[in-house]
Protein backbone atom coordinates (compact mmCIF):
# COMPACT_ATOMS: atom_id res chain seq x y z
CA UNK A 1 0.00 0.00 0.00
CA UNK A 2 1.52 3.75 -1.06
CA UNK A 3 -0.02 6.74 -0.66
CA UNK A 4 0.06 10.29 -2.07
CA UNK A 5 -0.43 13.76 -0.58
CA UNK A 6 -2.03 16.41 -2.43
CA UNK A 7 -2.27 20.22 -1.25
CA UNK A 8 -4.45 22.30 -2.59
CA UNK A 9 -4.44 25.97 -2.65
CA UNK A 10 -3.19 28.55 -4.54
CA UNK A 11 -1.37 30.30 -1.90
CA UNK A 12 1.18 27.18 -1.89
CA UNK A 13 1.06 26.87 -5.76
CA UNK A 14 2.18 30.67 -6.26
CA UNK A 15 4.78 30.32 -3.25
CA UNK A 16 3.19 32.51 -0.65
CA UNK A 17 2.96 29.57 1.81
CA UNK A 18 4.65 26.97 2.46
CA UNK A 19 3.65 23.61 2.37
CA UNK A 20 4.19 22.34 5.74
CA UNK A 21 0.98 20.33 5.84
CA UNK A 22 2.13 17.35 3.26
CA UNK A 23 5.29 17.12 5.11
CA UNK A 24 3.55 16.44 8.75
CA UNK A 25 1.09 14.22 6.90
CA UNK A 26 3.93 11.85 4.95
CA UNK A 27 5.64 11.60 8.34
CA UNK A 28 2.59 10.66 10.19
CA UNK A 29 1.92 7.69 6.88
CA UNK A 30 5.82 7.05 7.46
CA UNK A 31 5.42 6.12 11.01
CA UNK A 32 2.44 3.85 10.05
CA UNK A 33 4.20 2.31 7.66
CA UNK A 34 2.64 3.82 4.63
CA UNK A 35 5.08 4.66 2.01
CA UNK A 36 4.49 8.16 0.40
CA UNK A 37 5.17 7.67 -3.88
CA UNK A 38 4.24 11.30 -4.68
CA UNK A 39 3.60 15.01 -3.39
CA UNK A 40 1.58 16.87 -5.38
CA UNK A 41 0.16 20.56 -4.81
CA UNK A 42 -2.63 21.68 -7.09
CA UNK A 43 -4.10 25.07 -7.34
CA UNK A 44 -7.60 25.98 -6.32
CA UNK A 45 -9.15 25.10 -9.84
CA UNK A 46 -12.11 22.53 -10.55
CA UNK A 47 -10.17 21.24 -13.47
CA UNK A 48 -6.55 20.97 -12.10
CA UNK A 49 -8.12 19.37 -8.63
CA UNK A 50 -9.81 16.92 -10.70
CA UNK A 51 -6.45 16.08 -12.70
CA UNK A 52 -4.46 15.89 -9.52
CA UNK A 53 -7.10 12.81 -7.95
CA UNK A 54 -7.25 11.08 -10.89
CA UNK A 55 -3.62 10.77 -11.72
CA UNK A 56 -3.19 10.34 -7.86
CA UNK A 57 -6.09 7.35 -7.72
CA UNK A 58 -4.26 5.74 -10.75
CA UNK A 59 -0.65 5.53 -8.91
CA UNK A 60 -1.85 5.74 -5.31
CA UNK A 61 -3.74 3.34 -3.04
CA UNK A 62 -4.52 6.06 -0.44
CA UNK A 63 -4.62 9.96 -1.17
CA UNK A 64 -4.65 12.26 1.83
CA UNK A 65 -5.53 15.82 0.67
CA UNK A 66 -5.88 19.13 2.82
CA UNK A 67 -6.84 22.37 1.87
CA UNK A 68 -9.79 23.44 0.20
CA UNK A 69 -12.52 22.54 2.49
CA UNK A 70 -14.13 25.80 3.61
CA UNK A 71 -17.17 27.85 2.86
CA UNK A 72 -15.82 30.68 0.10
CA UNK A 73 -16.02 30.04 -3.38
CA UNK A 74 -12.44 29.20 -3.93
CA UNK A 75 -13.12 26.03 -1.56
CA UNK A 76 -13.76 23.71 -4.27
CA UNK A 77 -11.99 20.47 -2.76
CA UNK A 78 -15.94 18.75 -2.90
CA UNK A 79 -17.00 19.77 -5.87
CA UNK A 80 -13.47 18.22 -7.05
CA UNK A 81 -14.09 15.01 -5.44
CA UNK A 82 -17.65 14.68 -7.05
CA UNK A 83 -16.74 15.46 -10.21
CA UNK A 84 -13.86 12.99 -10.06
CA UNK A 85 -15.88 9.91 -8.81
CA UNK A 86 -18.74 11.69 -10.98
CA UNK A 87 -21.28 11.39 -8.09
CA UNK A 88 -23.46 14.65 -7.15
CA UNK A 89 -23.21 16.31 -3.64
CA UNK A 90 -25.81 15.50 -1.13
CA UNK A 91 -26.82 17.20 1.79
CA UNK A 92 -25.77 15.72 4.90
CA UNK A 93 -28.71 16.83 7.81
CA UNK A 94 -26.35 15.10 10.47
CA UNK A 95 -23.68 17.37 9.38
CA UNK A 96 -25.35 20.41 8.66
CA UNK A 97 -27.13 20.05 12.41
CA UNK A 98 -23.12 19.75 13.63
CA UNK A 99 -22.13 22.84 11.25
CA UNK A 100 -25.50 24.96 12.95
CA UNK A 101 -24.49 23.87 16.30
CA UNK A 102 -20.85 25.69 16.49
CA UNK A 103 -22.64 28.77 15.21
CA UNK A 104 -25.55 28.32 17.95
CA UNK A 105 -22.84 28.09 20.25
CA UNK A 106 -21.17 31.01 19.61
CA UNK A 107 -24.50 32.82 19.14
CA UNK A 108 -24.15 33.79 15.82
CA UNK A 109 -26.85 33.50 12.69
CA UNK A 110 -24.48 30.86 10.24
CA UNK A 111 -24.53 32.40 6.58
CA UNK A 112 -26.08 30.54 3.61
CA UNK A 113 -22.57 30.07 2.62
CA UNK A 114 -21.81 27.66 5.05
CA UNK A 115 -24.05 25.05 3.95
CA UNK A 116 -22.10 24.16 1.57
CA UNK A 117 -19.69 22.33 4.43
CA UNK A 118 -22.53 19.72 4.95
CA UNK A 119 -22.62 18.75 1.42
CA UNK A 120 -20.62 15.76 -0.03
CA UNK A 121 -20.27 13.58 -2.46
CA UNK A 122 -22.51 10.93 -2.55
CA UNK A 123 -21.02 7.45 -1.47
CA UNK A 124 -18.83 9.33 0.48
CA UNK A 125 -18.20 9.30 4.43
CA UNK A 126 -17.90 12.20 6.61
CA UNK A 127 -14.79 12.53 8.54
CA UNK A 128 -15.67 14.52 12.06
CA UNK A 129 -14.06 18.46 12.81
CA UNK A 130 -14.70 18.46 17.02
CA UNK A 131 -12.08 22.31 16.27
CA UNK A 132 -13.76 23.53 13.32
CA UNK A 133 -16.47 23.76 10.41
CA UNK A 134 -15.51 21.97 7.25
CA UNK A 135 -15.90 18.51 8.34
CA UNK A 136 -13.49 16.14 5.67
CA UNK A 137 -14.40 13.53 3.02
CA UNK A 138 -13.70 10.07 3.14
CA UNK A 139 -14.54 7.97 -0.61
CA UNK A 140 -13.53 5.39 -2.36
CA UNK A 141 -12.47 6.63 -6.45
CA UNK A 142 -12.61 3.90 -8.74
CA UNK A 143 -9.70 3.49 -10.87
CA UNK A 144 -9.57 3.40 -14.37
CA UNK A 145 -8.23 -0.36 -15.12
CA UNK A 146 -10.25 -1.50 -11.97
CA UNK A 147 -9.90 -1.38 -8.24
CA UNK A 148 -10.72 1.51 -5.88
CA UNK A 149 -8.12 4.22 -4.48
CA UNK A 150 -9.42 6.05 -0.91
CA UNK A 151 -8.65 9.23 -0.61
CA UNK A 152 -9.42 11.64 2.70
CA UNK A 153 -9.90 15.04 2.30
CA UNK A 154 -9.01 16.97 5.14
CA UNK A 155 -9.17 20.82 5.69
CA UNK A 156 -6.18 22.80 4.94
CA UNK A 157 -5.77 24.63 8.83
CA UNK A 158 -3.00 22.40 10.02
CA UNK A 159 -4.22 22.19 13.84
CA UNK A 160 -7.74 21.19 12.47
CA UNK A 161 -6.24 18.67 9.75
CA UNK A 162 -4.48 16.98 13.04
CA UNK A 163 -6.65 16.49 15.19
CA UNK A 164 -8.62 14.29 12.11
CA UNK A 165 -5.88 12.56 11.48
CA UNK A 166 -5.44 11.37 14.69
CA UNK A 167 -8.87 10.81 15.83
CA UNK A 168 -10.49 9.28 12.85
CA UNK A 169 -8.06 9.07 9.29
CA UNK A 170 -5.08 7.24 11.24
CA UNK A 171 -7.15 4.50 12.79
CA UNK A 172 -8.90 4.30 8.98
CA UNK A 173 -5.80 3.65 7.19
CA UNK A 174 -4.61 0.81 10.44
CA UNK A 175 -7.67 -0.64 9.85
CA UNK A 176 -6.57 -1.26 6.06
CA UNK A 177 -3.15 -2.66 6.19
CA UNK A 178 -3.70 -6.29 6.52
CA UNK A 179 -0.17 -6.49 8.73
CA UNK A 180 0.01 -3.06 10.38
CA UNK A 181 4.01 -2.70 10.40
CA UNK A 182 5.47 0.69 11.78
CA UNK A 183 8.62 2.70 10.43
CA UNK A 184 11.55 4.20 13.05
CA UNK A 185 14.26 6.35 11.45
CA UNK A 186 17.57 6.77 13.01
CA UNK A 187 20.09 9.82 11.96
CA UNK A 188 23.60 9.33 12.12
CA UNK A 189 25.60 12.87 11.78
CA UNK A 190 28.99 13.22 10.29
CA UNK A 191 31.57 15.72 9.43
CA UNK A 192 34.88 16.18 8.06
CA UNK A 193 34.78 14.15 4.53
CA UNK A 194 32.29 15.11 1.60
CA UNK A 195 29.44 13.67 0.19
CA UNK A 196 30.51 10.87 -2.19
CA UNK A 197 33.78 9.95 0.18
CA UNK A 198 31.19 9.25 3.20
CA UNK A 199 29.03 6.57 0.36
CA UNK A 200 32.49 5.73 -0.36
CA UNK A 201 33.31 4.40 2.43
CA UNK A 202 30.13 2.14 3.15
CA UNK A 203 29.87 0.02 0.43
CA UNK A 204 26.81 -1.56 -0.51
CA UNK A 205 24.90 0.25 2.52
CA UNK A 206 23.35 3.28 0.55
CA UNK A 207 21.17 0.98 -1.62
CA UNK A 208 17.97 1.39 -3.14
CA UNK A 209 15.62 -1.73 -1.78
CA UNK A 210 18.06 -2.32 1.55
CA UNK A 211 16.59 -3.45 5.03
CA UNK A 212 17.29 -1.37 6.74
CA UNK A 213 17.37 1.55 4.01
CA UNK A 214 19.96 3.96 4.26
CA UNK A 215 19.51 7.52 2.80
CA UNK A 216 22.50 10.53 2.93
CA UNK A 217 22.02 14.15 2.97
CA UNK A 218 24.27 16.77 3.43
CA UNK A 219 23.54 20.07 5.20
CA UNK A 220 26.32 23.06 5.15
CA UNK A 221 29.53 20.32 5.64
CA UNK A 222 27.12 18.22 8.21
CA UNK A 223 26.22 14.58 6.56
CA UNK A 224 23.32 12.54 7.63
CA UNK A 225 22.85 9.00 7.30
CA UNK A 226 19.34 8.01 7.78
CA UNK A 227 18.47 4.76 9.00
CA UNK A 228 14.69 3.74 8.17
CA UNK A 229 13.64 0.05 9.57
CA UNK A 230 10.56 -1.20 8.78
CA UNK A 231 8.72 -3.89 11.33
CA UNK A 232 6.02 -4.70 13.30
CA UNK A 233 6.95 -3.03 16.47
CA UNK A 234 9.22 -0.37 17.46
CA UNK A 235 11.18 -2.66 19.53
CA UNK A 236 11.97 -4.67 16.38
CA UNK A 237 12.59 -1.92 14.01
CA UNK A 238 15.34 -0.49 16.94
CA UNK A 239 16.63 -4.21 16.78
CA UNK A 240 17.12 -3.84 13.29
CA UNK A 241 18.63 -0.39 13.27
CA UNK A 242 21.82 -1.53 15.85
CA UNK A 243 23.99 -3.72 13.28
CA UNK A 244 23.24 -1.14 10.34
CA UNK A 245 24.24 1.84 12.59
CA UNK A 246 26.99 -0.75 14.14
CA UNK A 247 28.73 -0.67 10.57
CA UNK A 248 28.41 2.81 9.76
CA UNK A 249 30.04 3.74 12.92
CA UNK A 250 32.89 1.36 12.34
CA UNK A 251 33.80 2.40 8.91
CA UNK A 252 33.30 6.27 9.63
CA UNK A 253 35.19 6.40 13.12
CA UNK A 254 35.88 9.94 13.81
CA UNK A 255 33.51 11.40 10.78
CA UNK A 256 30.73 10.17 13.27
CA UNK A 257 30.18 13.18 15.46
CA UNK A 258 26.36 12.20 17.13
CA UNK A 259 22.52 11.19 16.24
CA UNK A 260 19.39 12.79 15.82
CA UNK A 261 19.62 16.42 16.13
CA UNK A 262 22.46 16.98 17.74
CA UNK A 263 24.75 19.59 16.12
CA UNK A 264 28.63 19.29 15.49
CA UNK A 265 29.69 22.35 18.71
CA UNK A 266 26.91 20.31 20.74
CA UNK A 267 29.16 17.30 20.33
CA UNK A 268 32.38 19.30 21.10
CA UNK A 269 31.38 21.26 23.89
CA UNK A 270 30.48 17.43 25.50
CA UNK A 271 33.79 16.43 24.40
CA UNK A 272 35.30 19.26 25.92
CA UNK A 273 33.49 18.92 29.60
CA UNK A 274 34.32 14.90 29.26
CA UNK A 275 37.92 15.38 29.35
CA UNK A 276 37.56 17.80 32.18
CA UNK A 277 38.74 20.91 29.95
CA UNK A 278 37.92 24.56 29.52
CA UNK A 279 38.30 26.15 26.26
CA UNK A 280 38.89 29.78 25.22
CA UNK A 281 38.53 31.17 21.54
CA UNK A 282 40.20 33.97 19.71
CA UNK A 283 39.01 34.29 15.76
CA UNK A 284 39.74 36.68 12.81
CA UNK A 285 38.58 35.02 9.86
CA UNK A 286 35.54 33.30 11.14
CA UNK A 287 34.19 36.71 12.37
CA UNK A 288 33.03 35.32 15.92
CA UNK A 289 30.68 32.75 14.37
CA UNK A 290 32.88 29.98 16.67
CA UNK A 291 32.05 31.87 19.78
CA UNK A 292 28.25 32.08 18.81
CA UNK A 293 28.10 28.67 17.93
CA UNK A 294 29.49 27.26 20.91
CA UNK A 295 27.55 29.86 23.19
CA UNK A 296 24.36 29.37 21.14
CA UNK A 297 24.68 25.21 22.14
CA UNK A 298 25.51 26.08 26.07
CA UNK A 299 22.56 27.87 26.15
CA UNK A 300 20.30 25.17 24.61
CA UNK A 301 22.30 22.43 26.64
CA UNK A 302 21.73 24.74 29.81
CA UNK A 303 17.78 24.26 29.24
CA UNK A 304 17.63 20.31 28.64
CA UNK A 305 16.01 19.30 32.40
CA UNK A 306 18.64 16.41 32.05
CA UNK A 307 21.32 19.02 31.98
CA UNK A 308 20.04 21.20 34.52
CA UNK A 309 23.07 20.06 37.53
CA UNK A 310 25.89 21.52 34.74
CA UNK A 311 25.34 25.13 35.72
CA UNK A 312 26.82 24.11 38.87
CA UNK A 313 30.07 22.88 37.66
CA UNK A 314 32.76 25.44 36.15
CA UNK A 315 31.84 26.52 32.37
CA UNK A 316 33.03 24.76 29.32
CA UNK A 317 33.29 27.70 28.03
CA UNK A 318 35.93 30.67 29.38
CA UNK A 319 35.35 33.42 27.45
CA UNK A 320 36.22 34.37 23.38
CA UNK A 321 37.91 37.12 21.40
CA UNK A 322 36.65 38.57 18.27
CA UNK A 323 39.32 40.01 16.46
CA UNK A 324 38.06 42.58 13.59
CA UNK A 325 39.19 41.73 9.84
CA UNK A 326 41.56 43.12 8.07
CA UNK A 327 45.44 42.98 7.79
CA UNK A 328 45.90 41.62 11.59
CA UNK A 329 49.91 41.93 12.17
CA UNK A 330 49.38 38.65 14.37
CA UNK A 331 50.42 35.45 13.34
CA UNK A 332 48.29 32.45 15.11
CA UNK A 333 50.78 31.70 17.68
CA UNK A 334 50.40 35.71 19.21
CA UNK A 335 47.37 35.08 18.63
CA UNK A 336 47.10 32.03 20.71
CA UNK A 337 49.49 33.85 23.20
CA UNK A 338 47.04 37.05 23.60
CA UNK A 339 43.81 35.03 24.53
CA UNK A 340 46.28 32.57 27.04
CA UNK A 341 47.35 35.43 28.89
CA UNK A 342 43.33 36.69 28.84
CA UNK A 343 41.50 33.49 30.36
CA UNK A 344 43.17 30.78 32.28
CA UNK A 345 41.29 27.93 30.15
CA UNK A 346 43.05 24.55 29.47
CA UNK A 347 43.06 25.13 25.92
CA UNK A 348 42.86 27.98 22.95
CA UNK A 349 41.35 27.59 19.92
CA UNK A 350 42.63 30.10 17.31
CA UNK A 351 41.50 30.90 13.58
CA UNK A 352 43.98 33.71 12.17
CA UNK A 353 43.49 35.70 9.38
CA UNK A 354 42.75 34.57 5.87
CA UNK A 355 46.53 34.27 3.75
CA UNK A 356 46.36 34.73 0.24
CA UNK A 357 49.00 33.14 -2.18
CA UNK A 358 49.69 34.13 -5.33
CA UNK A 359 48.40 36.46 -7.78
CA UNK A 360 44.75 37.64 -6.67
CA UNK A 361 42.52 35.75 -7.72
CA UNK A 362 44.07 33.03 -9.25
CA UNK A 363 46.17 32.00 -5.66
CA UNK A 364 44.39 30.09 -2.96
CA UNK A 365 43.12 31.51 0.17
CA UNK A 366 43.39 29.51 3.49
CA UNK A 367 43.35 30.43 7.08
CA UNK A 368 45.42 28.68 10.04
CA UNK A 369 43.48 27.16 12.80
CA UNK A 370 45.61 25.86 15.78
CA UNK A 371 44.22 24.26 19.20
CA UNK A 372 47.09 24.56 21.79
CA UNK A 373 46.45 22.56 25.17
CA UNK A 374 49.37 21.62 27.88
CA UNK A 375 50.32 18.62 25.82
CA UNK A 376 51.39 21.00 22.82
CA UNK A 377 49.35 21.99 20.07
CA UNK A 378 47.52 21.01 16.84
CA UNK A 379 47.81 22.98 13.38
CA UNK A 380 45.93 22.58 10.62
CA UNK A 381 45.25 24.95 7.74
CA UNK A 382 42.11 25.36 6.03
CA UNK A 383 40.93 25.75 2.40
CA UNK A 384 38.70 28.49 1.77
CA UNK A 385 35.70 27.55 -0.98
CA UNK A 386 32.50 28.75 -2.19
CA UNK A 387 31.42 32.75 -1.11
CA UNK A 388 32.21 34.71 1.76
CA UNK A 389 29.65 33.49 4.37
CA UNK A 390 30.36 30.09 3.41
CA UNK A 391 33.98 30.16 3.62
CA UNK A 392 33.04 31.30 7.08
CA UNK A 393 31.39 29.16 8.27
CA UNK A 394 32.85 26.05 6.87
CA UNK A 395 36.39 27.48 8.62
CA UNK A 396 34.42 27.53 11.76
CA UNK A 397 32.49 24.21 11.23
CA UNK A 398 36.33 23.01 10.90
CA UNK A 399 37.67 24.70 13.65
CA UNK A 400 34.84 23.11 15.94
CA UNK A 401 35.64 19.85 14.75
CA UNK A 402 38.88 19.83 15.13
CA UNK A 403 38.19 20.59 19.09
CA UNK A 404 35.60 17.70 19.18
CA UNK A 405 38.19 15.14 17.70
CA UNK A 406 40.95 16.07 19.74
CA UNK A 407 39.19 15.83 22.94
CA UNK A 408 37.58 12.42 21.82
CA UNK A 409 40.72 11.17 21.23
CA UNK A 410 41.42 11.97 24.90
CA UNK A 411 38.79 10.14 26.52
CA UNK A 412 37.69 7.51 23.46
CA UNK A 413 41.26 5.20 23.73
CA UNK A 414 40.26 3.04 20.84
CA UNK A 415 39.63 6.17 18.48
CA UNK A 416 43.53 7.30 18.99
CA UNK A 417 45.14 10.37 17.72
CA UNK A 418 43.41 11.83 14.66
CA UNK A 419 46.63 13.49 13.50
CA UNK A 420 50.45 12.48 12.91
CA UNK A 421 51.29 15.30 14.90
CA UNK A 422 53.63 14.24 17.58
CA UNK A 423 53.55 17.07 19.88
CA UNK A 424 49.83 16.84 21.14
P1 LIG B 1 -10.97 26.96 5.88
O1 LIG B 1 -12.21 26.39 6.45
O2 LIG B 1 -10.15 27.67 6.92
O3 LIG B 1 -11.16 27.78 4.64
P2 LIG B 1 -9.84 25.03 4.10
O4 LIG B 1 -9.92 23.54 4.18
O5 LIG B 1 -10.62 25.68 3.04
O6 LIG B 1 -10.11 25.66 5.49
P3 LIG B 1 -7.68 26.48 3.05
O7 LIG B 1 -8.63 27.61 2.85
O8 LIG B 1 -7.07 25.86 1.85
O9 LIG B 1 -8.36 25.34 3.88
O10 LIG B 1 -6.55 26.89 4.05
C1 LIG B 1 -6.84 27.47 5.30
C2 LIG B 1 -5.55 27.93 5.91
O11 LIG B 1 -4.80 26.79 6.32
C3 LIG B 1 -4.61 28.66 4.96
O12 LIG B 1 -4.81 30.02 4.93
C4 LIG B 1 -3.28 28.34 5.54
O13 LIG B 1 -3.03 29.22 6.59
C5 LIG B 1 -3.43 26.97 6.07
N1 LIG B 1 -2.98 25.97 5.11
C6 LIG B 1 -3.66 25.48 4.06
N2 LIG B 1 -2.97 24.54 3.40
C7 LIG B 1 -1.80 24.42 4.05
C8 LIG B 1 -0.64 23.60 3.87
N3 LIG B 1 -0.58 22.70 2.88
N4 LIG B 1 0.38 23.76 4.72
C9 LIG B 1 0.31 24.65 5.72
N5 LIG B 1 -0.75 25.45 5.96
C10 LIG B 1 -1.81 25.34 5.13
MG1 LIG C 1 -10.52 28.06 2.78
Amino acid sequence: MRAEVIAIGDELTTGQRLDTNSQWLARELGVIGIPVAFHTTVTDSLEDGVAAFRIAASRADVILSTGGLGPTADDLTRDVLSLTVDLPLELSDAALAAVEARFAARVMPMPQTNRRQAMFPKASRIIPNPDGTAPGIDIDIARVGGGTCRAFALPGVPSEMRVMWEQTVKQALLAMQPDASTLVFRRIKCFGAGESAVEAMLPDLIRRGRDPLVGITVHEGTITLRIAARGRTVTECLAKIAPTEAIIRTHLGQLVYGVEDEELQDAALAAIDAAGATLATIEVATHGQIASLFAASAARMALEPSNAQSTLRPPTLVGSIVVPDGNIPLSVDQLVEQCRRGFGATHILAVGSVVSEGEQGTGSETVEIVLAGPEGALRLCHRLGGGGSLRRSRAAQTAIDLVRKAMEAKTVPTRGRHTNDPSF
